[in-house]
């Protein structure tokens, strides 16, 4: 049964979220994030003590909270499945004004439990997301500097 019986947005599938008004500017902090998207390499944050990965990227490491440890970017399969999601109707959201409604996801990466990533759902009509479905990453250039990570249904 779908999750969702919103007239406006039943059935509706959106392929792209580009042209892209509003863009990530990268940070130190944010930095190999997005030049790993730019190569369509999807890099997390991940501490070489425990293992863990953290993201957003932290100061410390949220698995082990050891301060000595080194946080280095390290690339993922991309794959993970829909851990929560919603349809976004605000229409507030600057420069996305003309899209709403669209799919807002937090997806579950598959390398670690509670490793959420938040996104876009691409390629699906709006009333057959559901939850634990298995997604993967799917690349949309916003322009020369930022490829932004959204994400769709994996092949079954
Ligand atoms: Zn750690």
């Amino acid at each position: 049964m779908p999750l969702n019986k919103d007239a406006a947005s039943a059935g509706k599938v959106m392929t792209t979220m580009a042209p892209y008004p509003v863009v990530p500017v990268p940070d130190d902090w944010s930095r190999p994030y997005w030049e790993g998207a730019k190569e369509q390499k999807l890099m997390i944050q991940r501490c070489q003590s425990c293992g863990h990965y953290n993201h957003p990227p932290q100061f410390i490491c949220l698995g082990c909270k050891e301060r000595d440890t080194t946080l280095e970017f390290e690339p993922v399969s991309g794959k993970g499945t829909v851990y929560a999601w919603f349809i976004h109707h605000d229409t507030q959201v600057g420069g996305f004004e003309d899209r709403a409604p669209y799919l807002v996801a937090a997806i579950e990466l598959e390398e670690q439990p509670r490793l959420l990533l938040t996104t876009n759902l691409l390629n699906i009509a709006f009333d057959e997301v559901e939850l634990g479905m298995p997604v993967e990453v799917v690349w949309e250039k916003a322009n020369d500097d930022i490829t932004v990570p959204q994400f769709q249904p994996s092949p079954s």
